[in-house]
């Protein structure tokens, strides 16, 4: 993937949306407006993430947005920097400090198991459930645990003061989450990352009005990821993560009047199946996807179906998309495929520790078949058609080959 690419995968939207905000608060106008909305926004961002959360099953959604709505709630009305002089106010700005990113990183490891099921009604109790155990804690040992905490402050440039086992926790809760995004690409957690970010700027912010109004940007992070992660599910194929078929018809129709498109088919794809199991079968699909995902040329690789995938070269002729093909089809061959013998070999103990050391190379081979739109060939629909031919003709020809 290319750097640019790389960046505004972990910007957007949700960091996009943050620095937009941000920008927004510093022109004096728009802010006044913007705090004058302030109270409509929570109940607004409630109710669309419960219609939310109920149409698209994600229950997360509301525990993420009811713990930063709730953080709202309490630091307004019990704490905060409005009268940061009262001990029972940094009590309750220390704990939510504390509370709120161990919250959601939690949410972020909770399965979805439904809203009103007994398990959503569980986590609903656990979530209240805390700022009672927290009042009762204040009675015991208040005054202790504000005076130790503020003892450890440390100070951020652009961000603020808060006490160190606070930003360690922030830090870690933000670490973690951006590994799990890296690894499952699930964008309710990239939206989760950001959202906290934004917290923990809102609970820093110094001023009552930006904090609620820097807390409502975090719930519509988390409302927009949901969007945006529904949205993934249609377009995006889940084993491969290229885009799906859907993805492929409309990329068609956005086509201008030069471009070349290629049908790329695994070679002998039901060996694997048949030799190695259907698990290792994806994982071949999965590995090769990720080479066609890195295609040169400004090539766009979609999941056609199957083993076969499809790229789009918009604006390439056949003689500019060439080379990348040829350089993506020597990619596959050069990398072959890793099964491990443990995979096959028996379950004895001496064969598992040789399959742990020795991974077995298996040859892995793609045909290619490209045309590019001309006079007699309009359409998409005929071009992929010319595509499919020269790909059959590549695997009569003997197979790891690129034809048009
Ligand atoms: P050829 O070189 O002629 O393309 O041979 P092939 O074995 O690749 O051709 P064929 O089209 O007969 O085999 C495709 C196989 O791909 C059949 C099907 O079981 C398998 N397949 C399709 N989708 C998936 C999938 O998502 N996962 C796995 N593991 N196998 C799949
Ligand atoms: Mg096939
Ligand atoms: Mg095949």
């Amino acid at each position: 993937m290319h750097f640019w690419q790389g960046l505004f995968l972990y910007l957007a939207p949700g960091g996009l949306m943050l620095a937009a905000a941000l920008a927004a608060l510093q022109h004096e106008g728009l802010a006044r407006w913007l705090f004058g909305i302030n109270w409509l926004l929570p109940p607004a961002l409630g109710l669309v993430a419960v219609f939310l959360a109920w149409r698209f099953n994600r229950s997360r959604l509301i525990f993420g947005i009811l713990v930063v709505l709730l953080a709202d709630f309490l630091l307004r009305r019990y704490g905060g920097v409005a009268q940061i002089d009262q001990l029972l106010a940094r009590y309750v700005f220390h704990m939510a400090l504390l509370a709120l990113p161990l919250n959601l990183l939690l949410f972020s490891f909770w399965r979805e198991r439904g809203i009103v099921t007994g398990q959503g009604v569980r986590r609903f109790v656990f979530i209240f459930f805390q700022p009672l155990m927290l009042t009762a804690l204040f009675g015991v040992r208040g005054p202790l645990i504000v005076r130790q905490l503020e003892g450890m402050t440390v100070h951020l440039p652009l961000i603020g003061s808060l006490p160190s086992p606070a930003l360690v926790i922030w830090a870690l809760a933000g670490l973690v989450l951006l590994v799990r995004f890296r690894s499952k690409r699930d964008l309710l957690e990239h939206g989760f990352f950001w959202a906290m970010f934004c917290s923990l700027l809102a609970m820093l912010a110094g001023d009552s009005a930006r904090q609620s109004f820097l807390f409502s940007v975090a719930a519509l992070i988390l409302i927009v990821a949901a969007i945006e992660a529904a949205h993934r599910m249609a377009f995006r194929d889940e084993l491969t993560t290229l885009p799906g078929r859907r993805a492929l018809n409309e990329a068609l129709l956005k086509l201008g009047s030069t471009y070349t498109v290629a049908m790329v088919d695994i070679d002998f794809f039901k060996k694997f199946n048949d030799r190695y199991g259907h698990d290792v079968g994806d994982q071949v699909l999965a590995m090769v996807a990720g080479l066609l995902a890195r295609v040169g040329g400004g090539g766009r690789a979609f999941r056609y179906g199957g083993e076969e995938f499809t790229v789009l070269f918009p604006g390439k002729t056949l003689k500019e998309a060439q080379p990348h093909l040829e350089a993506l089809r020597q990619a596959v061959a050069e990398a072959g495929f890793a099964v491990r013998s443990a995979d096959r070999a028996g379950k004895s103990q001496s064969n598992r520790q040789k399959g742990r050391s020795s991974a077995q190379k298996v040859s892995l081979t793609i045909s290619i078949g490209m045309a590019q739109r001309d006079a007699a060939k309009k359409t998409p629909q005929a071009v992929i058609k010319a595509a499919d031919q020269a790909l059959y003709r590549a695997k009569e020809g003997g197979r790891n080959r690129v034809s048009s």
